[in-house]
């Protein structure tokens, strides 16, 4: 998509869980232009509406970042440990298990 000849306030790259709050509550000053760049496509899988169903959509380049991985780490013996993401808009959290943890408030 082209953007031709326009002026940008805020340009926020990645529309997901993250990008996706920080492009909306910046847009909530109307004279504020707003620009949230998102490097995948719509979320059109069915997949990323069943709990648990990322596991079939892992291993697809189209929805999914493929072959990302942490640095060595010291308490993993120096491996290396994968790290999945969602490449899709949404980001992870359109591709993510619907798992959902209350938050305990003894934390
Ligand atoms: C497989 C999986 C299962 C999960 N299950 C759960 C769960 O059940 N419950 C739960 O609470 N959490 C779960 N999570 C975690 C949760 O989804 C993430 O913590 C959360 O989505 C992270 O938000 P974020 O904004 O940091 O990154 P993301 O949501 O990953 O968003 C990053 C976005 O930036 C885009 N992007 C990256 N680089 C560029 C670029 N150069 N240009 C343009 N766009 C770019 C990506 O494509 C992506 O859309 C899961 C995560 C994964 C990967």
């Amino acid at each position: 998509m082209s953007v031709p000849n326009r002026h940008f306030d805020h340009i926020v790259v990645g529309a997901g869980s993250a990008g996706a709050i920080v492009a909306a509550r910046l847009s909530e000053n109307p004279a504020k232009h707003v620009l949230l760049l998102e490097a995948g496509p719509e979320d059109r899988n069915v997949w990323s509406k069943v709990p648990l169903g990322f596991a079939k959509i892992l291993f697809n380049p189209k929805y999914m970042w493929q072959d990302q991985e942490t640095a060595q780490e010291p308490d993993l013996g120096g491996r290396r440990y994968a790290l999945p993401a969602g490449k899709v808009l949404g980001g992870s959290s359109a591709i993510n298990g619907l798992i959902q943890v209350r938050g305990n408030p003894g934390d």
